[in-house]
């Protein structure tokens, strides 16, 4: 099994399939939200972005404080 994300070039959406790497397909796609079949699988999805220092550094903080 793995995840694939999809875009939605209709709603904007962002949706995650599970699928067997086997029966996976890069086609374009029905949409969970909007049901119209715009949906495109990226292959950057946007949660690995929130793990960037931004959310290091808000989590630091919070640790430091509870320490003083
Ligand atoms: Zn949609």
């Amino acid at each position: 099994m793995a995840f694939y994300t999809y875009e939605c070039g209709n709603c904007g959406n962002e949706f995650n399939v599970r699928e067997n790497m086997s029966e996976h397909s890069t086609d374009v796609r029905e949409c969970k939200y909007c049901h119209v079949k715009e949906a495109e699988q990226i292959l950057f999805p946007s949660m690995l972005e929130f793990k960037g220092s931004g959310f290091y550094e808000t989590t630091g903080k919070g640790k430091e404080k509870a320490w003083k």
